[in-house]
């Protein structure tokens, strides 16, 4: 995938330490990206898409994970969108959706509400057929990209099941409120969205609704987590790359800091979190690649893994840094602040090793 990053390098550059400090992607950044398919790369190419199975498109999230979290966020919710409508949709549907998603359109992804966090059951957001429309009336929390998105895929209750309905961002009573300063990958466009009386096409219910609310909040996040996953292995990538440069030059005490068996033991606990996020994640990748039962447990544990080595990683290389990895917008600093994030989103930690500790009593 050269060709993919050398343009990912030359639209991004050493500009996320600016966007994490403005809280902001330019849109134009991340229209490019999305008519080249790389935010959701595992569109079939019958769809328009790339058709990049899961390994190779996990080494693409990765990369863009090294350089900026908050694009890496936005490509999350994107692929996280497509894969949806991929498997939720009718073919009508994928047709129409899919190709928009590929041409530069982005896309966010609403289940969480005030309400409603780990325990999705809990979710108020009503759709109601009404003709040939359905009426949508809820508040969405923290979804991310929202704040960029011209489409929002909104889960809630339909009759007896739930739905989740694609709707367009400037539809009358569709209110996107950015979150004012989030504590990590700040440029991400989360936002709160509120939905009243939004009325759409009957069509825009993916599936045509009703389908079990655990079914659709799952296809949604296993996505999410295994893009996650490689996300965090891109994050302990570029801390490794910070901390290498760093222990090479700055010298104390008359050496290198890399002279200093502490300091090294700082890397190679480093490398081995690197080494360990990249296995898991490969494996789960390789489930979904080869349709492996394997899959789901795999992904958590991927996303799990991948999570709690970044949040460790991510706060050694500040250690190793000291004083000049600790300016707000540092790539060291963003890592810091944007790995705590992984242990919330997609399934908590907790939720993780609930899912985790229950496999492991009835494997
Ligand atoms: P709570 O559910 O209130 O949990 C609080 C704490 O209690 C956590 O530590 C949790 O692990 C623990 N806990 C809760 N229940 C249990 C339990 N049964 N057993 C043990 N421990 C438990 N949502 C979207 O819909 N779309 C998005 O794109 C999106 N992006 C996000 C991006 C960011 C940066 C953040 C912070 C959130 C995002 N979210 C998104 C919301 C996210 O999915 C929720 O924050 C997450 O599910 C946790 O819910 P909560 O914050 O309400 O915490």
């Amino acid at each position: 995938d050269a060709g993919a990053r050398e343009l990912i390098a030359r639209l991004v550059g050493d500009r996320p330490g600016a966007w994490d400090l403005a809280g902001e992607i330019p849109s134009a950044v991340l229209r490019e990206l999305g008519r080249e398919g790389l935010l959701c790369a595992q569109v079939p190419k019958s769809c328009a898409g790339l058709g990049y199975g899961s390994e190779r498109n996990g080494e693409l999230t990765a990369y863009v994970g090294s350089l900026c979290s908050s694009l890496r966020s936005v490509m999350t919710s994107q692929g996280m969108a497509a894969w949806t409508i991929q498997r939720l949709a009718d073919a009508g549907q994928r047709e129409a959706l899919l190709p928009r998603l590929t041409g530069g359109q982005l896309a966010a992804v609403a289940f969480s509400e005030p309400e409603a966090g780990s325990d999705l059951s809990a979710i108020r957001t009503e759709i109601v057929p009404n003709g040939d429309t359905v009426v949508v009336d809820g508040h969405k929390v923290w979804a991310t990209a929202a704040t960029y998105a011209d489409l929002i895929l909104v889960f809630g209750r339909y009759g007896d099941g739930a739905g989740v309905v694609a709707v367009p961002a400037d539809t009358p009573g569709v209110r996107v409120e950015k979150v004012a300063d989030p504590l990590g990958c700040r440029a991400a466009g989360h936002a709160s969205v509120r939905l009243d009386s939004v009325r759409l096409p009957r069509s825009t219910l993916l599936g045509g609704g009703g389908q079990p609310l655990p079914l659709l909040v799952t296809t949604a996040l296993a996505y999410g987590r295994m893009s996650v996953a490689w996300g965090c292995v891109g994050i302990l990538r570029a801390c490794l790359d910070a901390v290498g440069a760093h222990a090479r030059t700055r010298r104390q005490s008359g050496r290198p800091l890399g002279g200093h068996q502490l300091v090294v033991r700082h890397l190679a606990e480093l490398l081995a979190a690197e080494q360990i996020a990249t296995r898991v994640s490969e494996h789960a990748s390789r489930c979904w690649d080869t349709g492996s039962p394997e899959q789901v447990t795999a992904t958590v544990l991927a996303k799990h893994v991948s999570a709690g080595h970044a949040v460790k990683g991510a706060a050694t290389a500040v250690q190793v840094l000291a004083s000049a990895g600790t300016t707000d917008g540092h790539v060291v600093a963003r890592a810091y602040r944007d790995a705590k994030l992984m242990e919330i989103i997609e399934g908590s930690s907790e939720i993780c090793q609930l899912i985790l500790g229950q496999h492991a009593l009835t494997r």
